[in-house]
């Protein structure tokens, strides 16, 4: 997989005051402010710094956390994960392979089969609508 890489000047004229923040300086939107919290829409979510389809619309669950939550990405590596101790928590990072943007956090506590939550910030992903062409 081609990896990705821009200056965070590039970066920051690429993207949303939001999306810069999150994706590169690693923030957390609002709980239940996403654009994606409660979507059901069909299709991929793909990550909003550089396109890689990230989750299926499939795997994505009402958690009722107030992010968008996946139970699994597309394939094992198109997501890195990271120990992650800011904030006094030890939680796993969840960042896009190809170019290092944030995307949130994976959590244990998910249901079948993967037990798995990633909790995702909207604000880092982009759906792509199946039924939009
Ligand atoms: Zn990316």
């Amino acid at each position: 997989m081609a990896k990705i890489e821009k200056s965070e000047q590039q970066w920051r004229e690429e993207l949303s005051p939001d999306a810069f923040e999150v994706c590169r300086g690693k923030g957390t939107e609002r709980a239940f402010t996403g654009l994606y919290c409660d979507t059901k829409s069909d299709g991929t979510y793909r990550c909003t710094c550089c396109g890689e389809a990230l989750f299926r619309s499939e795997s994505k669950y009402d958690s009722g956390t107030g992010w968008p939550s996946f139970f699994e990405p597309v394939a094992a590596d198109v997501v890195t994960t990271e120990r992650d101790v800011a904030l006094g928590m030890e939680r796993i990072e969840v960042m896009c392979t190809a170019c290092g943007s944030h995307l949130g956090h994976v959590f244990p506590d998910g249901p079948a089969p993967s037990g798995e939550r990633y909790c995702i910030n909207s604000v880092s992903l982009a759906l792509d609508e199946d039924d939009a062409s």
